[in-house]
């Protein structure tokens, strides 16, 4: 990608394909007067909404409706903008989008706008992204912490964290000149407690961030059992409404490929793992192949068995067939069958639940469960959790990596370059995050992400 800061004309259809009340072509650009005047006859009055036509290269009426013109600097990209409402359909915006592109303005790449934003200092990295996770989000709780980020809240505290550490390196990088008396000063500046503060906090934005990233990204549990066990039971359970259909037929549920359930505004994605048996059937195939590369991904592996059944062979075989190292989750459905009741078994490398899927019994130990083997702490209850992106939290563990070390050097000797190098290192990770010293490549996959028009 190329990311070199441009100011063309760029217009894009903010709002989803399809036909809506109002459809808007957003349009951007260092200087939109001449654009405006071409299309709308005059520039509209800053910040009002003004009521205008939209008008083609004949003078010819496109389209009327709502004009809004935000001037450079004060507007989302920190350049001019014009946002045009039109009716929502798709004809219409076409039109308008072809009348943009005749008047010198060129298709928005995805997140092109924020792209903008961000390059223009009106957003850091970690706002930016918030912007794209708060379009994406699929609960409220995700929602709600993509906001917190946009407002600033994950970058104030990432921001706080940088500043403890540059005064750390102040003191220790002042102290370098006096060599004599170096561990005295430091002694005396409490360099140690300083150290252990910013190492705590950093713990503290790493618990809140991964159980945030959780609330986004949820985790992915392969459902594995014969035909007939109770699957679609189960997931229905879990999922307290009919999604999946359930039958009497074995071998009914190979379209379903992967469901999404929320326990605690958590997402639980459940591949079923009913395309698995061997077959020559080359639709079946298919659905195999994309349950295997799905289960390659997975984090857990929910084992299905009868209570009743006394024949388990084949689930050795579909056991053999996964990774080994999925931490795996079995359940014994039916009981109610045998009239016994619910309960759990922790083993020390497995866990076995007695449930049952069409009575309920024993769902709650379930949920319970898969919420504790995902990492998920039920008292935050999503308020100050961060949502977190993988790539955020590879930096903090770095930074987490570098004070360690800095740590260590301290305990050995105060080794003073070596330390203040670890502590820049750390800086410098966290900084990333905002990012300051992101490389173009790494921005050009974050913005290549968003939807086109925001
Ligand atoms: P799947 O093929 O593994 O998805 O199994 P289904 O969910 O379609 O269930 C197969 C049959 O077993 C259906 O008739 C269900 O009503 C029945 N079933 C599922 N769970 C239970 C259970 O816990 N108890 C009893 N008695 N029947 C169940
Ligand atoms: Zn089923």
């Amino acid at each position: 990608a190329d990311l070199e800061k441009r100011s063309d004309i760029i217009a894009a259809v903010a709002t989803p394909p399809g036909r809506g009340g109002i459809g808007i072509v957003r349009v951007s650009g260092k200087n939109l007067q001449p654009f405006a005047e071409a299309m709308l006859g005059s520039l509209p009055k800053p910040r009002y909404a003004c009521f205008s036509k939209f008008y083609d290269e004949n003078e010819q009426v496109i389209d009327q409706g709502i004009a809004l013109y935000f001037p450079a600097p004060h507007s989302y990209t920190g350049e001019d903008i014009l946002e045009l409402q039109g009716h929502g359909g798709p004809v219409i915006m076409n039109l308008l989008m072809a009348r943009c592109l005749s008047v010198g303005a060129r298709l928005a790449q995805p997140g092109e706008f924020t792209l903008r934003a961000y390059l223009n200092n009106k957003l850091d990295l970690v706002q930016a992204e918030s912007v794209a996770d708060i379009i994406e989000a699929s609960t409220s709780e995700a929602a709600r912490c993509a906001m917190r980020s946009l407002q600033g809240a994950f970058s104030a505290t990432i921001d706080s964290l940088v500043r403890l550490i540059i005064e750390l390196r102040v003191i220790i990088e002042a102290t370098l000149d006096f060599p004599e008396e170096e561990i005295d000063i430091l002694q005396s500046m409490q360099v140690g407690h300083q150290l252990a503060v910013i190492q705590d906090q950093l713990e503290q934005v790493l618990i809140a961030s991964r159980q945030g990233s959780l609330l986004q990204e949820g985790i992915k549990v392969v459902l594995v059992g014969q035909p007939n066990v109770g699957k679609s039971s189960l997931m229905n359970q879990l999922a307290e409404e009919e999604i999946a259909i359930v039958t009497e037929i074995p071998g009914t549920t190979r379209d379903t490929i992967q469901q999404t359930i929320k326990i605690e505004g958590v997402p639980i994605h459940i591949i079923d793992t009913a395309g698995l048996r061997k077959t020559d059937d080359i639709v079946e195939k298919k659905g195999i192949e994309r349950t295997q590369a799905a289960i390659q991904k997975a984090d857990m592996l929910l084992l299905l068995l009868d209570s009743n059944a006394t024949d388990n062979s084949s689930n050795h075989e579909i056991l053999n067939n996964l990774p080994a190292s999925l931490p795996r989750l079995i359940i014994y459905n039916k009981i109610d069958l045998l009239n016994i009741d619910p309960g759990i078994e922790n083993k020390a490398d497995q866990v076995i639940i007695h449930l049952s899927a069409k009575t309920g019994a024993g769902i709650t130990l379930l949920r319970q469960k898969l919420l504790e083997m995902a990492g998920w702490q039920s008292n935050n209850a999503g308020e100050g959790l961060f949502m977190a992106r993988q790539r955020h939290l590879q930096a903090l563990m770095a930074a987490k990596t570098h004070l360690e070390n800095a740590r260590l050097l301290m305990e050995n000797n105060y080794q003073l370059e070596l330390l203040a190098e670890e502590l820049r290192c750390s800086q410098t990770a966290l900084a990333t995050i905002m990012g300051e010293f992101t490389a173009d490549d790494l921005l050009g996959e974050i913005f290549s992400h968003f939807c086109i028009g925001k």
